[in-house]
């Protein structure tokens, strides 16, 4: 049987992606710029923690701020401390002793009625993405629709896999079924603060797990904004359980907690290792090895073949690499040229390049805001110097004079020199593009492969041959062949990379939610001789 004819599941056969809004409707525009002035009039409110369906407040606060345009404060968000961890540990440990009673059939409807409240509120939704996190309005909107996917995917999921595999012989029946692993802490990135934040806890919740829900420092608020959808949604108490905080204070307490037996991260991959290691020791009054699902960095490539059209891959490559400005995980930082069209493509490119305009994310004209706060920014303006002295400069938009204003970088890019250096090889996160020239398709593999991630990848060319050797040759997690690298839709594009990007999972695809249960076989002989008298059978 081939690939295409394994069957998808019954129930995720009626799956359908939520359509993003289609903002050439001037009535979208209208809307969407009604609630931009909405979430700007709810500027300086106050987000508590949420521990047992309580709200509670913290001695320290985060304090979140428009990215595109500093000063402005979008809002302050308790901070939760070590004590607070614990207590939400053991709430959501406490509730797991009725959650994973309830019928997988109820806890899926729990999910539908959070996909509602998301679809209820996209607007504000995708406006807050806009002021909190600087997301230009169309990555906002999609990033709603992921996160409703998400619920409705794997709702779906979940009632496909409450039917038992039977495996009977005569005199014996077997039956493989799932159980939910206990208490899962969902610690999520700011860069989809919405979509991956609901789409781990979302998976936890569905599975019969309880969670502790742990989002970015950066992205509190559009967290905030979630539990209430979700305590909107009736979850019992202590089932969802909201710990902002900041993630080196409470993160490793969280990890190594004995009482948890799930950690759903995505994030660095520096943090992601330490995790993973932390989660490895085992405390002797743990009953259960850790469960550890790590989504991790990239730096990912598109080879641009000789006989591409390079109309197609100067859009594709921009897109890929600058959407977001660079900071989405499955960006494009390297684009990796044959030596035949390596000028053509620079040439273009670098016009391209060059138009591309910078600004206050919510500017629907903008093709990219700033970038998420000052650290991200002095850390890629650093990588910037690197590059200037290590590598040829193609592109150097310098914005340095709106540093006041906000965290505003502009497109950069490098013709790598030497295949090792820093800006070939390092997750920059930011409008940071690296050029590399390969003699052949067998060096631009090696090029491609030549770091210790595996996240996503592209190519663009004509060739059938070339195109099949990039299935075989290219290790990445998601490859795309012949468009951009970004924009992974879920059950159409599962995502999720391996070696250094991850554990090799796959967000938004069949295997998913497998990882946050146990699977039990239960074997009965059936070869009666007579029963026990009992009241019940009497
Ligand atoms: P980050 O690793 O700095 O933070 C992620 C989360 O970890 C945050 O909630 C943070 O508070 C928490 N944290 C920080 N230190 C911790 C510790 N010691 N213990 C436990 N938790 C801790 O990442 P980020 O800057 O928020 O996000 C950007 C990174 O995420 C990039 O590397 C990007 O590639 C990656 N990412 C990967 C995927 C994927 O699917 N592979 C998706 C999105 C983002």
């Amino acid at each position: 049987m081939s690939a295409e004819d394994r069957p998808k599941p019954i129930h995720v056969q009626r799956f359908q992606n939520e359509p993003n809004t289609d903002f050439s409707r001037a009535e979208n525009r209208a809307e969407m710029k009604q609630a931009l002035k909405d979430v700007e009039s709810d500027f300086g409110a106050d987000y508590p923690v949420n521990i047992d369906g309580k709200a509670q407040d913290c001695r320290a606060h985060i304090v979140s701020r428009n990215p595109s345009d500093k000063e402005t404060v979008v809002g302050t968000v308790a901070s939760a401390g070590i004590e607070q961890a614990e207590e939400a540990i053991e709430a959501a440990q406490r509730a797991w002793s009725q959650w994973r009673k309830v019928p997988a059939d109820h806890r899926a409807e729990y999910l539908e009625l959070i996909a509602t409240g998301i679809r209820n509120r996209r607007f504000e939704l995708a406006a807050l993405l806009v002021l909190e996190c600087g997301k230009p309005w169309k990555d906002a909107d999609a990033e709603v629709s992921e996160a409703i996917d998400f619920c409705q995917y794997y709702s779906l999921a979940m009632r496909d896999l409450v039917s038992e595999l039977r495996c009977d012989y005569p005199g014996e029946e077997n039956t493989l079924c799932y159980r939910s692993r206990g208490v899962t802490v969902v610690i999520a990135p700011w860069n989809f603060p919405l979509a991956i934040l609901t789409g781990m806890t979302a998976a936890a919740l569905v599975t019969g797990n309880t969670v502790v829900m742990k989002p970015a420092e950066q992205s509190s608020i559009v967290a905030a904004k979630l539990m209430e959808i979700a305590r909107d949604a009736g979850l019992p108490t202590g089932v969802l359980n909201f710990l902002p905080g900041n993630g080196e204070e409470i993160g490793p307490a969280l990890v190594s907690s004995p009482d948890v037996d799930v950690i759903a991260f995505t994030g660095s991959q520096e943090v992601g290792l330490s995790i993973n290691e932390l989660a490895a020791k085992t405390d002797p009054r743990q009953v259960s090895v850790k469960q550890v699902i790590a989504e991790m960095g990239g730096k990912n490539a598109i080879i641009v073949d000789d006989d591409a059209d390079l109309d197609d891959a100067v859009q594709g490559v921009i897109d890929s690499a600058f959407g977001y400005a660079g900071q989405k995980c499955s960006a494009c930082s390297r684009v990796i040229v044959l030596k035949n069209t390596y000028d053509a493509f620079v040439e273009r490119l670098v016009n391209a390049v060059e138009s591309l305009v910078v600004g206050p994310a919510s500017d629907p004209g903008v093709d990219f805001g700033p970038v998420i706060e000052q650290e991200a920014y002095d850390r890629i303006s650093d990588y910037i110097e690197v590059g200037a002295e290590e590598c040829e400069t193609l592109v150097a938009i310098d914005l340095s004079d709106r540093k006041d204003e906000g965290f505003y970088i502009g497109p950069h890019v490098f013709n790598i020199l030497e295949e090792d250096s820093r800006v070939a090889q390092d997750e920059i996160f930011g409008p940071i593009l690296a050029v590399m020239k390969a003699r052949d398709l067998d060096h631009a593999f090696k090029l491609a492969n030549g770091t210790q991630y595996a996240l996503t990848g592209g190519i663009y060319s004509r060739s059938p041959k070339n195109l099949e050797r990039a299935r075989e040759e290219f290790l990445v997690g998601n490859l795309y062949l012949n468009r951009g690298i970004t924009g992974a839709i879920v059950q159409r594009h599962p995502f999720g990379g391996f070696r250094m990007s991850g554990i090799g999972t796959k967000a938004g695809g069949p295997d998913y939610l497998l990882q946050f249960m146990l699977p039990v076989n239960i074997t009965e002989n059936t070869m009666r001789r007579g029963f026990a008298p009992s009241a019940d059978n009497e």
